[in-house]
């Protein structure tokens, strides 16, 4: 297969507008929940807890269904939807607080939460 990088290019105004990069709280929700996120990500503990539920390359066994053959296990908040508390904090605060303060506070109710590993139908259940 001969595939030309030049067809692979793209100029940065092609990039199709989002609903948020026009709408600066829209923004704020999106980037506080990409931290957010980037955080359980990176977290040793939630790795290794993976980890051990590893069967092979892109085959994980959920530890609350039992089943097998998901490519990746998910960090589910339990009983609570972390991005309605980060709507919530930035509805409270926006204008208010700096984006490190929004920050803290999304922080705050994460180290109020449980936190299940958990494959994507089990993640929503416990929604
Ligand atoms: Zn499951």
């Amino acid at each position: 297969m001969f595939l030309d990088s030049l067809d692979y290019t793209i100029t940065g105004n092609t990039i199709k507008k989002t609903s948020w990069e026009q709408d600066a709280q829209k923004a704020l929700v999106k980037a506080l929940r990409e931290l957010q996120q980037k955080r359980l990500m990176e977290d040793p503990t939630i790795k290794n807890l993976k980890e051990t539920c590893k069967i092979a390359y892109k085959n994980y066994q959920c530890p609350v269904c039992s089943t097998t053959g998901h490519d990746i296990l998910q960090a589910a908040h339990v009983g609570t939807i972390i991005k309605t508390k980060i709507n919530d904090i930035v509805n409270k605060y926006f204008n208010t607080l700096s984006f490190n303060e929004l920050l803290d506070k999304v922080i705050q109710e994460e180290n109020n939460s449980i936190i299940q590993i958990c494959c994507r139908k089990c993640n929503k259940q416990c929604e």
